[in-house]
């Protein structure tokens, strides 16, 4: 009898919140995990803690995933792609010439244009785009400091490839590690579609420095953007992600009334926000699309006035 393969390890670049959400939940089903950490001075600090720490309805449980930098010579065939957006196109350059022909790679990255760019840089990679509704956050306070994350929203993944809409052999392996997920063909027109709820809530939130629902008072000014914003997403076909939007804004609005959008807790915490790809991708695309969109480009302009003032960077 032939000895059965090694199993393929998981790298997962970036060991924030949702990475080390998803590389706890991959090692304890048994799949090889690996934590690629910034350099090698967080590579000790992590080696240092003994591995990473996953809070679930308030258990803590220890995972000592291995840790590595960009510079382990190991190859990569399958990497989950988990740093913020502004980073992405910088993280996968440190790591390219390590991925294995045939690599496949997730990228986690909230909004768009950070895709593309990574896909640019590695055109012999398949990039598998993903959105995810599931929320995590480092537990700062805990004296094991940042690896240790905290479950706190159960959510969903929508994973699919525009250019290739076969499902990779790997989503077993999801099944099995508890990640709930779904392929989905249509993965451009979801990102497009929460893409366009986070330019009509979140912007205003941090305009008004208000919760979800503040909004409730300001209901002229979500309906325009929400018609320009279907503007949008028709003129970059899109259309299906255009259907019923401002009904769906208004949900939303209404079911996360007492929440802080992700983009006010940045700013609130003096952290960099996503914007550039979300807000200012929106802009960017009218403008190729030479589509006069007032309104939402007034939006953008007084947000990145408001992040400046903060002392906050703009893209
Ligand atoms: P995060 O907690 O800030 O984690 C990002 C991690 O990436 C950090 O640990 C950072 O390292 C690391 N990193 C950045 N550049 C790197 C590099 N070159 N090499 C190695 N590591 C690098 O971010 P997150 O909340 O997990 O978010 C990741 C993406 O998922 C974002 O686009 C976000 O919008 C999206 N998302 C997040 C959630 C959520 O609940 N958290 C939900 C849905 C979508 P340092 O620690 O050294 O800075």
């Amino acid at each position: 009898m032939q000895p059965s393969k090694p199993a393929t390890s998981w790298h997962v670049l970036g060991a924030g919140s949702l990475g080390c959400l998803w590389a706890a939940r991959l090692a304890r089903a048994g799949v090889p995990v690996q934590l690629i950490l910034r350099n090698p001075g967080r590579l000790a600090a992590y080696q240092h803690a003994g591995g990473l720490t996953l809070v679930e309805q308030g258990q803590a449980r220890h995972y000592p995933v291995p840790g590595q930098t960009a510079a382990d010579p190991q190859p990569i065939q399958r990497l989950l792609l988990a740093c913020k957006a502004y980073d992405a196109e910088s993280a996968i350059a440190s790591i390219a010439p390590r991925l294995a022909p045939g690599a496949e790679l997730v990228l986690l990255q909230n909004g768009l244009g950070s895709q593309d760019a990574v896909a640019a840089r590695v055109p012999q990679a398949r990039c598998i785009l993903a959105s995810s509704t599931e929320g995590a956050f480092r537990d700062g306070a805990a004296p094991e400091g940042e690896w240790r994350v905290v479950f706190a929203g159960q959510g969903h993944t929508w994973l699919g490839d525009p250019l290739d809409d076969h499902p990779p052999r790997w989503l077993a392996e999801l099944e099995r590690s508890g990640i709930p997920h779904q392929w989905s063909p249509d993965i451009l027109s979801r990102l497009w579609r929460k893409l366009a709820l986070n330019c009509a809530i979140n912007p205003l939130t941090v305009l008004y420095d208000c919760r979800n629902g503040g909004l409730n008072g300001h209901p002229a000014e979500v309906s325009t953007l929400c018609a320009e914003l279907c503007q949008l997403l028709q003129s970059c076909g899109q259309p299906a992600a255009a259907v019923d939007l401002h009904v769906d804004v208004q949900r939303v609005i209404l079911a996360t009334a007492a929440n802080y959008s992700s983009m006010h807790q940045d700013v609130a915490q003096g952290r960099r926000t996503e914007i550039a790809y979300l807000l200012g991708h929106a802009c960017a695309t009218a403008q190729r699309q030479r589509l006069v969109l007032p309104h939402l480009t007034a939006l953008h302009e007084r947000l990145l006035q408001y992040l400046d003032a903060h002392g906050l960077p703009s893209h």
